[in-house]
């Protein structure tokens, strides 16, 4: 039978096991994940095995990799439901994104440093936070839980997953009442919020012809158009003057009910002074509600490659966040017809469409939902904030197809204000890690106790 502690025994065991918690996630951090093609593959299933070894030394009994046809093997561990009841399934990720010291990091990205209350190091937060609150979440019930527990670590959330088919081939593995997806956080430290939406992504790649071949630009410039010329003019139209997304026809979200502080997003993302936001409404509604859409890359002559020649092939790929609730296909078709329809004086166009994934709108009134709202406050000591995301994770709705009466819980350790995740000198609180620890375990305790439905 599970044991059920109280607030205060969850605090003091927490406390007491952070310089093990933080020493466990600096050892973490030394493991370069990258699961990018072309990067070795080597540190990348160490980290597993270190991530499996954790989590069974914090209590999680049967630990196994499970194989992830085509890609690299998830860590999977279950600990029973005692008699009557519900059963959490936590997620996290184990891989990371690419590093470098010369991108800008004051120190090497992976050798752990911790500093004013922070550890730094590439995946210090997105995600190996998640891999030690899910094992310490279960070291505080000594691997005893009130409840059923399963841990489910990915090895591929940074990279083209292979976990979405393996979910739809084996939805009985991931039969739960609760799922919490560690991969999320805060906006700013000690102020505690629950992701309540993410927005989709759709993408499509542009591409323009106008000539057979490159040809003197002096001796044909000036009636015969230029293919990237005529790029920029139809990328120039998917934005207004003021920056809003010009796409017609596109969907909005309701705007969140919560603001985003301008100076906490100017900030974190890094803004230089001076320059502009675009768009306009709420930020937060900017940002996780409604489409946005960014041009990530173009195929054309670079400047040390450049000639005095009109171009004959030019092509973008574009990139558009979608609202939480829009259908991907009529989103990226909308986006894709609109491309079609600007393109100048007849040129050839070909857009086709790259990837086109759902949003997410975590059921409020859900399982577990209040339970968790009561734990954070509780571990925080202060008000929950439910914000939205602007990122994407695929995963959530592929976990809702398989297990449709499931509750989702998104929270974790990466404060959007500080943590810097994908970026340089990306970093985790210490003291939030801890708040986030004892709110998981609580979490368990209030579940267990058969408080889910307060
Ligand atoms: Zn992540």
């Amino acid at each position: 039978m599970g044991n059920v502690v109280t607030f205060e025994e969850i605090l003091s065991k927490t406390r007491a096991m952070m310089p093990d918690v933080v020493e466990r996630l600096k050892t973490l951090i030394r493991y370069p994940s990258v699961a990018f093609p072309g990067y070795p593959p080597g540190p990348v299933s160490a980290m597993a095995d270190a991530t499996a070894a954790l989590l069974k030394e914090y209590g999680l009994g049967a630990v196994r990799l499970i194989d992830i046809p085509g890609g690299y093997p998830a860590v999977y561990g279950e600990i029973q439901a005692p008699a009557g009841a519900p059963t959490v399934m936590v997620y996290a990720h184990y891989d990371v994104q690419p590093a470098q010291r010369e991108d800008g990091w004051e120190t090497d990205p992976w050798t752990p440093v911790e500093k004013g209350g922070r550890l730094y190091g590439r995946g210090a937060a997105d995600d190996k936070s998640g891999i030690v609150i899910a094992a310490a979440s279960i070291r505080v019930f000594e691997g005893n839980p009130p409840v059923g527990v399963k841990v489910l670590i990915e090895g591929e959330e940074e990279t083209t997953s292979h976990l979405d088919a393996f979910v739809a081939a084996h939805p009985d593995l991931f039969q739960c009442d609760v799922f919490i997806v560690a991969d999320n956080g805060n906006i700013a430290v000690r102020n505690p919020a629950l992701t309540t939406t993410l927005r989709g992504e759709v993408s499509c790649i542009v591409e323009v012809r106008t000539l057979k071949s490159p040809v003197h630009s002096g001796m044909f410039g000036g009636a015969a158009p230029d293919a990237l010329v005529a790029l920029i003019r139809m990328l120039a139209t998917l934005h207004d003057a003021k920056g809003d997304v010009a796409v017609q026809g596109l969907r909005s979200g309701s705007p969140p009910a919560m603001e985003y502080p301008a100076e906490i997003y100017r900030e974190s993302a890094g803004l230089l002074s001076g320059v502009d936001l675009v768009g306009t409404g709420p930020l937060g509604a900017r940002l996780w509600s409604k489409p946005s859409i960014t041009v990530i890359g173009i195929d054309a002559p670079s400047i040390s490659a450049a000639a005095n020649i009109l171009i004959p092939r030019a092509a973008a790929k574009v990139s558009m966040r979608i609202a939480p609730d829009a259908d991907p296909r009529r989103e990226v078709h909308l986006l894709m017809d609109h491309l079609r329809a600007v393109a100048p004086w007849n040129v050839r166009v070909e857009v086709t469409e790259v990837s086109a994934s759902f949003g997410f709108i975590c059921p409020a009134g859900g399982p577990g939902y209040a339970a968790a709202r009561h734990a954070l406050e509780t571990a925080f000591g202060g008000p929950v904030m439910e914000k939205g995301t602007g990122g994407s994770i695929p995963l959530t709705s592929v976990l809702r197809t398989a297990v449709p009466h499931a509750g989702f819980i998104l929270w974790g350790a990466e404060d959007s204000s500080c943590s810097r995740i994908h970026g340089t000198n990306e970093s985790v609180d210490i003291g939030d890690l801890e708040r986030i620890i004892v709110a998981q375990s609580l979490f368990f305790s209030l579940l267990g106790n058969g408080r889910q439905e307060t």
